[in-house]
């Protein structure tokens, strides 16, 4: 039987109702223990890493749980991490980054309900999660209400649906039907993953509004080393605001800007439009294509966990790491 081992580290799944509110409280172990049926699908590990609802999860946390992995990498066949859903994404993509080409699944899952209530979509995700643990399903990926979802694609769509996480610019892996993983695509791997083991979270987000202007933008690129920009449609940045002069400045300093768009599908295209091309040509920003902004987030994260150099960075970005991005390889 194979050995899988199931990292704790709080959300929904976990949570008991306080009178607070909803708050993690079960442990691995006795979540484990609520989903008897585990034992018949393999040997259960369990590790408590952390309870926290999933709003508490921040890089340092991204860090235990590679550590932990790599750790217990070659005593386990498969690794399933219970976490909350709200971050769960960006979790998967640091995950993604931290440790690459993984021949072993590494499985992230969690819950809309609690695994105590009556109504609970906790029991099924916990099972089909150890499925595809024990099955072969190498490197990062979701599994939840019986999808399986490459890690770096994955975004949360709903906050109350048991349909909680879509797969962006990328067909899902597989699905679990009746308990049985039909798998459509089978993620590259190495013979042994490479670890990482640090990452630069001076990383910042700003969504772009009609009528934003530079003040934003410099506040953020004061504080941080990188800015990703989400801004409208296929991608550009308006005339008035300053924002060119801005760029040019903060790019000369040595950060790095990428641009991306705040639609839910297709990614970006900044060579469509004037107020788009202009960005690439004189101003050299990045674009994202058709990575997740949750993506790009983990991947500048770790990125600049390993070097400062400005053109090594860029080169890293296009770089795919677990089919992150595709867009270049077809358009060079
Ligand atoms: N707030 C919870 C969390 O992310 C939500 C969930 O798990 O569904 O930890």
């Amino acid at each position: 039987m194979k050995k899988i081992l199931l990292i704790g580290t709080g959300g929904t799944i976990a949570s008991e109702m306080t009178s607070n509110g909803l708050a993690p409280e079960l442990t691995a172990q006795q979540l484990a223990a609520l989903v008897p049926a585990l034992t018949e699908i393999c040997e259960v590990y369990c590790v408590e890493l952390m309870n926290l609802d999933s709003t508490n999860i921040s890089p340092r946390h991204w860090l235990q749980m590679a550590r932990c992995i790599q750790t217990h990498y070659d005593a386990c066949d498969g690794f399933v991490l219970t976490h909350g859903t709200d971050t769960m994404a960006y979790t998967a993509a640091a995950l993604s980054y931290l440790i690459q080409g993984s021949p072993k699944p590494i499985v992230l899952t969690g819950a809309q309900k609690p695994i105590g209530f009556e109504t609970t979509d906790s029991k099924d995700n916990l099972t089909d999660a150890f499925r595809c643990a024990a099955s072969d399903l190498p490197g990062v990926s979701i599994v939840f209400n019986h999808q399986v979802i490459l890690g770096v694609r994955a975004r949360k769509t709903h906050t109350k649906s048991f349909q909680a996480f879509s797969s962006i610019n990328y067909p899902n892996l597989g699905i679990l039907r009746d308990g049985v993983l039909l798998r459509y695509i089978r993620q590259e791997c190495y013979e042994r993953p490479v670890f990482y083991d640090r990452l630069n979270s001076r990383v910042a987000l700003m969504k772009l509004v009609p009528g934003a202007g530079r003040e934003q933008a410099d506040f953020l690129l004061e504080r941080n080393d990188a800015l990703i920009i989400e801004s409208f449609g296929v991608g550009g940045l308006p005339d008035e605001g300053g924002f060119f002069d801005c760029i040019r400045r903060w790019r000369d300093a040595g950060k790095l800007l990428v641009l991306t768009t705040q639609v839910a599908n297709e990614g970006s295209d900044l060579d469509v439009y004037y107020v788009g091309r202009r960005l690439k040509s004189d101003l050299q920003v990045l674009e994202a294509y058709d990575m997740t902004t949750e993506a790009v987030t983990a991947k500048l994260m770790w990125i600049l966990g390993q070097t400062q150099d400005l053109a090594q960075a860029e080169r890293l970005f296009y770089t795919p790491v677990a089919r992150d991005i595709l867009w270049p390889a077809v358009n060079p």
